[in-house]
């Protein structure tokens, strides 16, 4: 029985691997031709000062409109799109994409949106990046501290002899630099003595059960302490209740971002939104 059982357990196996393949071949056949039939678009989700609740910035979120399966989130792709190197190309295009629509924006309102875009471990290693990030501020006529640049810390420590020196030259430039979830990579905390850091986006994951959760709650009360000592901005992601919004406000959070204030939005509703 048993061995019967396992080739069965073994047959499968096999036969999702097989589906597991083939989907995912056939998601990176898709993918390289999403960028030129005009498939992607780039969502937008409003950041808000916790005092006086005004949308002070924007965070790009990339969406891929496919054919066949719907409005993807990135969940779906960006593991094959780093993967097959199609980041590169596809970051690069959000990030013109939302500078330009950005700067419209400013321009609509005459005020000084910040827009934060995130980038690749990939595109954060390749050595065009500043001349990548010089080109579009120039090309969009964005303000260079208007824009700031999300990366995750264990991209920003993959290699430090690398990394450093093309963080200071795209300070140099005016940029932001943000630690995108910060707390969940696996990293010391030494790095933030060297790297010219703007901002620190606190993970979901401590807000989410902040409220009931007293460890979570201490997590972000130290963070915030953290960036206050160091003289950085807080951001609270994954805000989705008032209570929680309060417990951060109460702890002395810069700026909240999530559901409880707004999805992320595709350019027709938060050119409304912004309007109110
Ligand atoms: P992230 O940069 O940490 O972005 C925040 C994610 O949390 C977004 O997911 C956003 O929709 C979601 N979110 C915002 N508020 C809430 C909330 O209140 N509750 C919950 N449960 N979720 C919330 P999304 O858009 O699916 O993006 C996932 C990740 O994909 C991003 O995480 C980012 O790492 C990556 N990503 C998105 N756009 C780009 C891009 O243009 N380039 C690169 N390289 N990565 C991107
Ligand atoms: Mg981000
Ligand atoms: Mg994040
Ligand atoms: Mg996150």
């Amino acid at each position: 029985h048993a061995k019967e059982k396992g080739r069965n357990n073994y047959q499968f196996f096999s036969e999702s691997m097989d589906n597991y393949l083939k989907l995912r071949l056939e998601m990176e056949n898709d993918l390289r031709a999403a960028l030129s039939d005009d498939q992607f678009e780039v969502y937008y989700q409003p950041q808000y000062d916790a005092e006086s609740m005004a949308i002070v910035g924007l965070e790009a979120l990339l969406r891929w409109r496919h054919p066949t399966k719907g409005l993807l989130t990135p969940g779906y792709f960006i593991e094959i799109a780093e993967s097959t190197g199609l980041i590169l190309s596809i970051g690069n295009w959000v990030l013109m994409q939302a500078c330009c629509q950005v700067r419209q924006w400013q321009q609509e309102s005459g005020c000084a949106y910040r827009i934060a875009v995130n980038l690749s471990a990939s595109q954060f290693t390749q050595s065009y990046l500043l001349e990548t990030v010089r080109k579009t501020l120039k090309e969009s006529g964005l303000l260079p501290e208007t824009l700031e640049l999300e990366i995750t810390e264990t991209a920003m420590l993959k290699d430090t002899a690398e990394t450093i020196p093309l963080l200071f030259s795209l300070k140099k430039l005016g940029v932001r630099l943000a630690i995108d979830d910060f707390g969940t990579g696996y990293s010391s905390l030494s790095y933030l003595k060297n790297f010219p850091i703007d901002t620190l986006k606190i993970d979901r994951t401590f807000v989410e059960e902040i409220v009931t959760n007293s460890k979570d709650c201490a997590i972000a009360q130290t963070i915030v302490q953290l960036a206050d000592n160091l003289q950085l901005c807080t951001i609270a992601e994954g805000v989705e209740t008032s209570e929680q919004a309060d417990v951060l406000r109460k702890l002395g959070c810069a700026e909240f971002q999530g559901f409880y204030f707004s999805h992320p939005l595709p350019v027709s509703q938060l050119s409304l939104l912004l309007k109110h």
